[in-house]
């Protein structure tokens, strides 16, 4: 069994029971806020995304106005230009020049048709463009409406948690400096077990399996513990460590104690 040397054991102990208690009700409160903080960060990325399709979407919009509107302003110069060979067409002197206004007209009225349809092209790929930054648009508005709802949820539980939140930092603080005065190596081994493990539970009491005779196991892992520790926990004088897991362990009823005298 892996065991911790330090001085003055039980109150070390009880100092790493306290620090637990208050990281566990820290990570109670912060608990309340539970997905909202992703949930909210996901939609931000979500409207940004929007956002800049719908500016790619606004600019290849105005792409294809813009070529819409040449080919307009062309068609009505090439329609001028028609109507002046019909023209030409009746007072032509010769054939060779008739054939010449002819061919000229032809190519003017093709050309007019090509820029018709041309239009109509780029009419239908607008009307495209124009129903997806549409819809894009209802989607972002109903994500940030989404967003604002969160947003509020979010502020409200932390507006009733910010205080707890203040003040069990406070104490978690001093509690750390205290601890890591009285035994560096010690305070260091459970701050890095704490970031490490789930919850951030470096200490916890050990868990009577009823089906299992009353065995005790590791109240983090649960895995069986010998006997003779079950016995050796109770004494509260020395620091245990699960070879499992590598929590703290620490008797129940002592863990019940030390939480019940904290305010
Ligand atoms: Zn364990």
């Amino acid at each position: 069994m892996i065991t911790l040397e330090t001085s003055a054991v039980q109150d070390r102990l009880v100092e790493l029971i306290q620090l637990q208690v208050l990281y566990n009700r820290l990570h109670a409160v912060q608990q309340k806020k539970g997905d909202l903080p992703r949930q909210i960060e996901e939609l931000q990325d979500q409207a940004a995304a929007l956002v800049h399709s719908l500016q790619e979407l606004s600019r290849q919009i105005d792409q294809i106005e813009g070529e819409i509107r040449t080919l307009h302003v062309s068609n009505d110069s090439l329609r001028d230009h028609e109507s002046k060979l019909q023209k030409t067409l009746m007072a032509v002197r010769n054939e060779q020049e008739y054939y010449k206004v002819e061919a000229d007209l032809k190519e003017t009225q093709l050309t007019i048709e090509k820029n018709l349809k041309d239009i109509a092209r780029l009419k239908h790929r607008l009307e495209a463009f124009q129903q997806r930054k549409a819809a894009e648009e209802e989607r972002l508005r109903e994500i940030q409406a989404l967003m604002a709802e969160k947003e509020e949820a979010l502020s409200a539980i932390s507006r009733e948690t910010h205080k707890q939140e203040t003040e069990l930092k406070e104490r978690i603080d001093k509690l750390s400096a205290y601890l890591a005065q009285q035994d560096e190596r010690l305070f260091r081994l459970f701050e890095r077990r704490r970031r490490s493990l789930r919850e951030g539970r470096a200490l916890v009491p050990v868990a009577t399996l009823t089906e299992k005779e009353e065995r005790v196991a590791c109240g983090g892992c649960y895995t069986l513990l010998p006997r003779q520790l079950q016995w050796q926990l109770t004494q509260r004088n020395t620091i245990f460590v699960c070879e499992s897991c590598g929590r703290i362990l620490v008797d129940a009823a002592f863990f019940e104690e030390v939480a019940a005298a904290m305010p």
